[in-house]
């Protein structure tokens, strides 16, 4: 059985790009006959607010996007994340890292450094284990690894050169995303993982410490950005593409719906519908793999 979910950070609203990252992977879930959830990932500190999620979820809804079980909420299930830390620790893959902020970005030299991703050199494995209160990182194997897209294609990254050994835990108490994320995919029983391109390079990553939790390795689909119609990033001006602030300039969650649709190659034209409508028509084969621009009537 296909299991889909969305997973937002309920730290603003869900403009464009978010939306239509929850439509692909709700359509790609019904398509296949398989059930679709929806997990709000607020472990990252003070940014994550109850009520933020709550709109988000009005606004799935609005599109005809409701979970099909209870909507977990990554603040409730802190239990869970430390038993992965305290068997990836009797593991032996954890090592405390005493590395200030400054630290790491005087030692990023990265080919990635420019699209906000450092990766980690390591400059701490060597360090000895004293107790579960201090930054934590996973230990990653040597090597590059092979995964497949169902959107890109096969894909091969060295995790190393891409983030390096992942922060699980943090100094200032919280979990790391990428341990809640992978924690949960797996206790959710997640069969396939739709998001944005801006994840696909810690993808491997990701992979790397199901391995190390033993854990299933979901299937991937990494959607291209929504960006300007000049083709630049959204940045601020996302804030004004969310379904409130369209719906004040005269455009219908049904129009949102079907420029969403269309975008992801269900429609031959962007018109209003409603969601069941979309599903028959959606097809990984067929759907675009590049950015997508925002109707320069809508920016
Ligand atoms: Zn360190």
């Amino acid at each position: 059985m296909t299991i889909g979910r969305f997973a937002p950070s309920p730290t603003g609203i869900l403009h464009l790009g978010n939306l239509r990252t929850a439509l692909a992977s709700w359509l790609s879930a019904r398509a296949a006959g398989g059930r679709w959830l929806v997990r709000m990932e607020d472990v990252d500190g003070p940014r994550c607010r109850w009520d933020l999620g709550e709109a988000q979820l009005r606004d799935l809804a609005a599109l005809g996007l409701e979970s099909d079980g209870p909507v977990v909420w990554q603040s409730g299930r802190l239990a869970d994340y430390q038993a992965a830390l305290v068997a990836l620790h009797a593991a032996g893959r954890l090592y405390p890292c005493a590395c200030t902020r400054k630290d790491l970005q005087l030692l990023a030299s990265a080919p990635h450094a420019e699209d906000g991703l450092r990766p980690y050199p390591g400059r701490c494995r060597g360090r000895a284990w004293e107790r579960f209160e201090q930054a934590l990182r996973l230990r990653l194997p040597e090597g590059a690894m092979a995964w497949e897209d169902r959107l890109l294609g096969p894909q091969t990254d060295d995790p190393a050169t891409l983030t390096g050994d992942p922060l699980l835990f943090r100094r200032d108490g919280c979990f790391a995303y990428h341990l809640a994320v992978v924690v949960d995919d797996g206790a959710q029983g997640i069969t396939e993982v739709v998001r944005g391109a801006d994840l696909r390079p810690v993808t491997a990553t990701q992979i790397r410490l199901q391995e190390a939790l033993g854990l299933p390795r979901p299937d991937y689909a990494h959607l291209g950005l929504v960006v300007a119609p000049d083709g630049s990033r959204l940045g601020k001006r996302a804030g004004g593409l969310g379904l409130e602030a369209l719906a004040a300039r005269g455009v219908s969650s049904a129009e949102v719906l079907g420029w969403l649709g269309w975008s992801l190659g269900c429609l031959e034209r962007p018109e209003a519908c409603r969601s069941e409508e979309l599903i028959q028509a959606f097809d990984w084969a067929g759907a675009p793999k590049g950015e997508v621009r925002v109707p320069e009537a809508w920016a």
